[in-house]
């Protein structure tokens, strides 16, 4: 077989005229029977990668994919392309799965789907061993990083494969590999011999924007009104309770909005899920429960109302915007509560102290993202293992922000941590640090005897809004720490040489454009 017939798949199968990027190349390689890891964005054009070569090659293509509530879908798009497709999991009968083994022993499928979990049962492996078999497809490929944003047990047990079926050629597949994740996928799925094809993860259809917090639902609203009235989009958000208040808040907008999160009754998520990718319009509310193989390609906005957990997190899920590579927006607010909220979840979570440590790693370089000065591309490609030039597409190259010398204003921030917690034995939050330091009256600064203190009121001369800017922004680079419940403020690792005077630091001033989204949609 030979690329010919595997363009000409490409034409009467699945009706495309000509590869893209790097699927020639793959389909190619996978065809003629090598192992490959393949590093794509997402909407890059993975599923072709191991469907063609499945098709052209005889036998069954196995795909491995965690995404179970997606199967019948993918089988059913399959089937409407003519393609010989089958799926084996849970929600399958006895008598049904019986039916799809005996058509996988009699040669009668060209592509066969599930889960891992499925995969490495003894059972299943001796199946498969009877079958005539083409390739092997890991999908989600990144699962297998133990350290990755989105690890999944199940998939360790996939390096069997290279054992057990040492002559079938496998192709591990994801959108979110750093050049970390990429050697250990490589490594646990023992695709040493694999030809290795790392795309462009860029994006450039796709404006990223990061603004400021202050009253989301508002500033969601005014984004959607005033740049994508009427267009489909994804919001996503932390909580379920948020989603559900997001959605009913756009509703009473006239806002065609629906929910989604793993709290829903499964007939209605799969409703709205179809709402969504069949109409034109709809804004989807969801967790990230939502979104892992969706395919809708004029998807015009991501929007991000809470913090993600990873860039890694983050560019998945701005990748389901612009899929069919016109200008699309991915957009997302932020502000202190969510670096203050995200770091408590971490601390309170029952993983290991390694585990934790690579959680706040993943973080804090989200956090470098949302605070950085310069192209958000550049930065996000860097933290993919790519250099590139500043994009022109991005707030920061749009509506370049600046820099100010915050040193002295941070050194009051950090002596009034200290002065509360030495002379008074107390510790405090955000908002309460920052009433001090404005010399603002409150019934805990009265009953405290605050206005006594020598910090009291020697940060009135800057905002509320421009304090808790600070604030942020030091939690952000750990320079205070945020900790227990109550998100009381201590001094982290970088105070020290700015309190002594040995560093000066530079912060972001905040741009105009987040007051203007506020005064426009108020
Ligand atoms: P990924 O799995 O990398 O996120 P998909 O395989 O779902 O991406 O492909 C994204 C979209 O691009 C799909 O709608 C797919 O049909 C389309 N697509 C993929 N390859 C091609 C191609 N060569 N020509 C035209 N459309 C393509
Ligand atoms: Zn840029």
């Amino acid at each position: 077989m030979n690329v010919r017939s595997a363009h000409s798949v490409l034409e009467s199968v699945f009706g495309y005229e000509s590869f893209r990027g790097d699927q020639a190349a793959i389909v190619e390689h996978v065809v003629a029977g090598g192992d490959a890891v393949v590093l794509m964005p997402t909407g890059g054009g993975k599923s072709l990668c191991y469907q063609i070569p499945a098709l052209v090659r005889e036998g069954t293509g196995i795909v491995i994919s965690p995404l179970i509530a997606l199967m019948q879908d993918q089988v059913d798009a399959l089937a409407a392309n003519g393609v010989r497709a089958a799926f084996l999991n849970s929600t399958l009968s006895r008598e049904e799965a019986a039916a799809v083994e005996a058509d996988l022993l009699a040669d009668r499928l060209d592509l066969l789907y599930m889960a891992p979990e499925r995969l490495v049962q003894s059972r299943t492996l001796d199946l498969l061993s009877r079958a005539r078999l083409s390739l092997f497809a890991i999908d989600e490929a990144h699962c297998v990083s133990q350290w990755g944003h989105d690890f999944r047990t199940d998939y360790l047990g996939l390096s069997v494969l290279a054992e057990a079926f040492p002559n079938v050629p496998r192709v591990a597949l994801t959108a979110t590999a750093t050049p970390a994740t990429h050697r250990e996928l490589t490594e646990r799925l023992r695709l040493d011999g694999a030809r290795h094809f790392v795309s462009s993860f860029d994006r450039p259809n796709i404006r990223y924007r990061i603004v400021e917090k202050n009253q989301p639902r508002a500033q969601l609203l005014d984004l959607i009104r005033t740049e994508h009235a009427g267009e489909s989009g994804i919001v996503y958000c932390l909580s379920r309770r948020s989603v559900d208040q997001t959605a009913e808040a756009l509703r009473a907008q006239g806002i065609d909005a629906l929910g989604y999160h793993a709290g829903l009754p499964e007939e209605e998520r799969s409703a709205h899920q179809a709402r969504f990718l069949r109409e034109d319009g709809v804004v989807m509310v969801a967790t990230i429960a939502f979104g892992m193989g969706i395919d809708k390609p004029d998807v015009r906005f991501v929007a991000h109302l809470d913090l993600p957990k990873s860039v890694e997190g983050y560019y998945q899920e701005t990748g389901r915007a612009g899929r069919d590579g016109l200008p699309a927006t991915a957009w997302m607010a932020y502000g202190l509560n969510d670096v203050v909220q995200l770091r408590r979840m971490i601390d309170s979570s029952e993983g290991s102290a390694a585990r934790k440590r690579q959680q706040r790693t993943h973080i804090d370089a989200m956090l470098a993202l949302c605070e950085t000065l310069t192209c958000r591309r550049v930065q996000i490609l860097r933290y993919f293992g790519e250099d590139s030039e500043p994009c022109g597409n991005c707030d920061n190259c749009a509506e370049p922000p600046t820099g100010w010398d915050a040193t002295v204003p941070v050194q009051k921030l950090l002596s009034a941590i200290i002065r509360l917690d030495r002379e008074r034995g107390q510790q405090f939050g955000a908002g309460q640090i920052i009433d001090v330091l404005r010399g603002k009256d409150n019934p805990r600064s009265s009953q405290s005897g605050h206005a006594e203190l020598t910090v009291w009121g020697i940060g009135a001369d800057l905002s509320e809004n421009v304090w808790r800017g600070i604030v942020r922004q030091l939690l952000a680079r750990n320079v205070i720490a945020a900790v227990g419940d109550y998100g009381v403020l201590v001094l982290a690792d970088a105070a020290g040489p700015i309190l002594r005077g040995e560093e000066t630091i530079e912060l972001r001033r905040e741009p105009e454009r987040s007051q203007r989204a506020r005064t426009r949609s108020g």
